[in-house]
């Protein structure tokens, strides 16, 4: 489709970066990117007529996304603004500008480039040894430079690292601890970081990227206040088989819960450091904050042989949904509390009296806040195995 409305309208269109690297490691990817070697944005307009997605443009850079159904998105970029000033140009002039659209990019295994245009359709554009490199999976800059004009991308060194098994070739590793030690790091902007730990945690067993990036020495500076400790690396694993469950879950911050098990050991007096560090909300620093506090309380009670339902009801009601769902899977499956928190998730989070406030009114109670008090006690009682239907209900009011 994309071929023959490049052809259509004569403009050179190649697919590049991330998806070229995956079509040659031969692994799925559902984003595409293009450089289009002429107008982008009208080249995107012209194919959403055909795709029917939405498409947002950005005039200023000349450049365009199609988003699609399922998340799925093309992106599109001008190889060169003044596509009209050149129109005969030669072969090498007419590829300077694919070249130079490609150096700007991260890794050189990210730097290539495939025609889909007709006339020379799947032909590879690699100025810059990204096949060999992929080839001997080694994971090389550009230039000297490029950690140093964008200091996320050591965080995405790490990434790739990772994911595809490959090996930081030496003076890229050099440039990359060069640029820690500097703490260039720190120039990362909040919502950039964000979004880089997130495609971080898109990835299976993710807890190995935070470690190595642990390992680096990148932690202090992208999530100040944690640690890493080798018994984590079993708690993320917990955390992550249970997540596919948890995301479902209304209200629960999936961005929080992937990283619970880092908050056990994390300098609290440091939260407001890591809340303007990833822009977060007070929401979620006061998340950490209260699992802080009731944590070994908590654990006490959940832990206790003889100590009522409803004391633990209670205890499970000041912890973070968050947090419960990391310590449901702290705890071993068989164990009491691993059962009691379950049962508080499953059960009695979502208990409900049968009587309500208008049925207290009707009884005679003059209507006020101690309405919801009488209330929460009758809900206590239910946990604990009282008031098991109406009658014994308003039985437990009149007392
Ligand atoms: P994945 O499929 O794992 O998300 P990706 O390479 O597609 O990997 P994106 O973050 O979507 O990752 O980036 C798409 C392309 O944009 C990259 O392949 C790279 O060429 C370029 N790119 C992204 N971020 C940077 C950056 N910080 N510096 C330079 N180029 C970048």
């Amino acid at each position: 489709l994309i071929s023959g409305l490049a052809r259509r309208v004569g403009v050179r269109t190649y697919l590049v970066g991330g998806v070229v690297r995956d079509i040659i490691l031969g692994v799925p990817n559902h984003d595409l990117d293009l450089v289009v070697e002429g107008d982008a944005i009208e080249f995107s307009q012209n194919l959403n007529r055909l795709l029917n997605g939405k498409v947002v443009s950005y005039p200023p850079f000349g450049t365009s996304v199609i988003f699609m159904k399922e998340k799925k998105r093309i992106d599109f970029a001008s190889a060169r603004k003044e596509f009209y000033a050149f129109p005969g140009a030669a072969p090498d002039v007419e590829y300077s500008d694919l070249k130079k659209d490609l150096f700007r990019r991260d890794f050189t295994l990210n730097a290539m480039a495939i025609s889909i245009y007709p006339d020379n359709w799947g032909e590879l554009y690699d100025f810059f040894g990204g096949y060999r490199d992929l080839r001997n999976k080694i994971l090389r800059i550009l230039h000297p430079l490029s950690f140093v004009d964008d200091p996320a991308r050591s965080i995405r060194a790490v990434r790739f690292e990772k994911k595809y098994d490959f090996h930081i070739e030496p003076f890229t590793m050099s440039l990359l601890k060069q640029t820690i030690r500097k703490n260039l790091l720190d120039s990362i902007k909040p919502d950039r970081l964000k979004e880089e730990i997130q495609l971080i945690l898109e990835l299976p067993n993710y807890y190995r990227y935070l470690e190595r990036l642990y390992q680096l020495e990148m932690i202090p500076s992208i999530l100040p206040g944690c640690i890493w400790k080798r018994e984590y690396s079993d708690r993320f694993i917990g955390v992550e088989r249970r997540l596919p469950e948890v995301k479902t879950i209304i209200g629960i911050d999936k961005f929080l819960y992937q990283l619970t098990p880092l908050f056990d050991d994390f300098d609290v007096k440091q939260i407001s450091l890591l809340q303007k560090r990833l822009a977060l909300s007070r929401h979620f620093s006061h998340k950490v904050v209260s699992y802080h506090s009731y944590k070994s309380e908590f654990m006490s009670a959940v832990e206790e042989k003889d100590i009522r339902p409803s004391e633990i009801y209670l205890r499970c009601r000041l912890m973070p949904l968050e947090f419960l769902y990391f310590l449901l899977s702290f705890y071993p499956e068989k164990s009491l509390a691993n059962q009691r928190i379950n049962r508080y998730l499953k059960e009695w989070r979502t208990i409900k009296t049968i009587l309500k406030g208008s049925d207290l009114q009707e009884m005679g109670i003059k209507a006020g806040p101690h309405y919801a008090t009488m209330l929460d006690e009758l809900k206590l009682a239910k946990i604990d195995g009282y008031a098991k239907n109406r009658f014994e209900e308003e039985q437990l009011i009149k007392q």
